[in-house]
């Protein structure tokens, strides 16, 4: 395990550092710059989508952290500053290439669902609740998983105790954090929502009703008295005690104000179900492509799966000598192809026989090749059958669920890694901006709206709800190696469209030629089995979208798909950190030290 083996190195790595760092700043040593979406030089990285949180990381790495303490520390600071996205409230994916093992393993810190909820929770007088509905109720609730998981990884591959992991969300927490335009209009998202729930419009409406301005400092010290417990006493200091019977209260008895204008359902969540809350370390996805290996986290995590399989079937096309517009138009069909797939065959594996090598074996991948023709298929198309290749072997019933359109982009993607080589890539959400909407009265954080991620509007799906099932997932935090070493990690939040998105980051870097910062800039396409494909505005006025457009394809604008993080592994121990320069406002990247100038991308 990396801890064990770490304990040695880190003392003197610790020291190490102090005298770089030391010798540095009296040399007037480049430092690692604050803010800019692209940092290259040594000694680890970070990547987030908010400067302060990167920093928290990049700090937790000079002082001799590794990469699972960086990420667990900037995620403690994005669960305060990116409120709306991610938090203690709800659950995420983490995978990690631990280098003392050599390998990948990945972490699934899935919500759940209460025991007592089953396929009809979301019904009522023989109909499915609207998304609406559904999501602004405690029955959307699930089990969060995010404090296991800090505390899991840490425990079994991280350096640094869950306290210091958590000093910087909790030094944000008190002294605050400035409202900017992305904060602004996701808090007016969910302003009548808010409106209704006295705790949620404390901490993030005016007196007024309306959202905090722009430059207004927002201090949470009930979500720091939080974290400082859990910092103190672990996560039993969520799993147990007053804070979990405060959010069971606000799960069974939606805390809203008698004057609301909504109508607030009630959930099930009992004591038993936060006490049973368990993480699960999981081996991760893998396909090879092009000679490298790609990891992906796995079911109940679609995304592994769907990208594994659309890289599958791309990889027999000669991608990288084609033309742009053919190139989208192979990657847009794999991806439709494999998003049908992934509506049937795709849940929880304890619940459902995820028929997982099938759907990752070449052959199989042969077969949905074998249908892709040079126009745009109409949608949707049906699934394959992926038993034939699948050591199970065993056809369930196939039932998919209707295509959907790729929902609000919400979630946030934490890429870091270190100067002993572990990557981090780790995925958090709360789903939908500003989850079901309920804030923890006294506990300054959002609750989840996790479980609309069941396909809640049939009983019979294999990604129906039952009571403690993990719902399936589109996150894909992804970590590829080159020869046994990483090369590269990526991520991305954005509901169904993480999907797409990574696909398309793996297929601009490793097939045309793009850098890393070009393929997170890069306009991108979304075709999620669906009529239509979205695509970025930016995208529609390219020469290849005229030509997609002659292929059949109806082309939707959407106004952003996907504010993703990365790292590339340069080698020699130089690394490139990249976020996202445009999308939410814009991202960080830093690096423990800088390059000199002239080797910044
Ligand atoms: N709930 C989504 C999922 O796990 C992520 C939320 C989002 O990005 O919209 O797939």
């Amino acid at each position: 395990m990396l801890r064990s083996r770490l304990a040695h190195l880190v003392t003197a790595a610790s020291l190490l550092v102090a005298l770089t760092l030391a010798f540095g700043a009296a040399a007037g040593a480049a430092t690692a710059p604050v803010g800019p979406p692209t940092a290259t030089g040594r000694g680890g990285a970070a990547a987030t989508v908010e400067r302060l949180a990167t920093q928290a990381a990049i700090d937790t790495l000079r002082r001799g952290g590794n990469a699972v303490d960086a990420a667990v520390t900037a995620a403690g600071v994005l669960s305060v500053t990116e409120p709306f996205s991610s938090g203690i409230g709800g659950g995420g994916f983490l995978v990690l290439y631990d280098a003392s093992q050599r390998k990948v393993t990945t972490i699934d810190g899935r919500e759940v669902a209460p025991a007592a909820m089953s396929p009809a929770s979301f019904w009522e007088d023989g109909a499915p609740l609207s998304f609406s509905d559904a999501r602004h109720s405690g029955l959307s609730v699930g089990v969060p998983g995010t404090v296991a998981t800090w505390a899991r990884v840490l425990r079994e591959y991280g350096t640094i105790s869950l306290r210091e992991a958590l000093a910087p969300a909790i030094r944000v927490a008190r002294k605050g954090f400035v409202v900017d335009q992305t904060f602004f209009d996701q808090t007016a998202l969910n302003r009548d929502w808010f409106a209704d729930v006295p705790a949620a419009a404390a901490l993030y409406l005016d007196a007024d009703g309306t959202p905090r301005d722009v430059g207004t400092v927002v201090r949470n010290p009930d979500l720091a008295a939080t974290l400082a417990g859990i910092a103190r006493f672990g996560p039993r200091a969520f799993y147990r005690g007053p804070l979990a019977a405060a959010l069971i209260d606000t799960v069974r008895h939606p805390p809203v104000s008698p004057a609301a204008t909504h109508v607030w359902r009630p959930g099930v969540m009992t004591g038993k179900d936060l006490r049973a809350y368990a993480v699960r370390e999981r081996a991760p996805t893998h396909v090879s492509y092009r000679g490298l290996d790609v990891y992906g986290m796995g079911p109940p995590s679609s995304g592994g799966s769907t990208v594994g399989e659309a890289l599958n079937i791309l990889e027999s096309y000669a991608l990288p000598g084609m033309a742009r517009d053919a190139v989208l138009q192979r990657m847009l069909e794999a991806s439709r192809y494999s998003f049908a797939d992934r509506n049937a065959y795709v849940a929880d594996p304890s619940f459902f026989p995820v028929p997982l090598t099938g759907l990752l074996a070449e052959g199989y991948a042969a077969t949905r090749r074998a249908l892709i023709t040079e126009r745009a298929a109409t949608s949707p198309v049906a699934p394959g059958d992926p038993y034939p290749f699948d050591a199970a072997g065993q056809a369930a019933a196939k039932e998919t669920e209707p295509a959907k359109q790729t929902e609000l982009a919400s979630t946030t993607h934490i890429s870091t890694c270190d100067r002993w080589g572990n990557v981090v890539s780790y995925t958090f959400t709360i789903e939908a901006i500003g989850g079901a909407g309920m804030v923890v009265p006294g506990y300054g954080f959002l609750v989840n709206n996790e479980l609309t991620d069941f396909t809640f509007d049939s009983t019979t799906q294999p990604n129906r709800v039952e009571g403690g099932k993990r719902p399936r997932s589109s996150i894909c935090p992804t970590i590829v190696l080159r020869d046994g070493a990483p090369l590269l990690t990526v991520g991305a939040p954005g509901g169904a469209s993480i999907i797409s998105t990574v696909l398309q980051l793996l297929v601009d870097r490793l097939d045309q030629g793009m850098t890393l910062p070009q393929a997170i800039v890069d306009p991108r396409l979304s075709q999620l089995n669906t009529a239509t494909t979205q695509v970025e505005p930016a995208f529609l006025s390219t020469p290849e979208a005229a030509a997609l457009q002659k292929l059949g394809y109806v082309l939707a604008a959407t106004p952003e798909i996907g504010a993703a993080t990365g790292i590339e592994l340069l080698g020699h121990g130089e690394v490139l950190a990249v976020a996202e320069p445009v999308r939410r406002g814009g991202g960080s990247a830093m690096v423990v030290a800088a390059a000199a100038a002239r080797r910044a991308h």
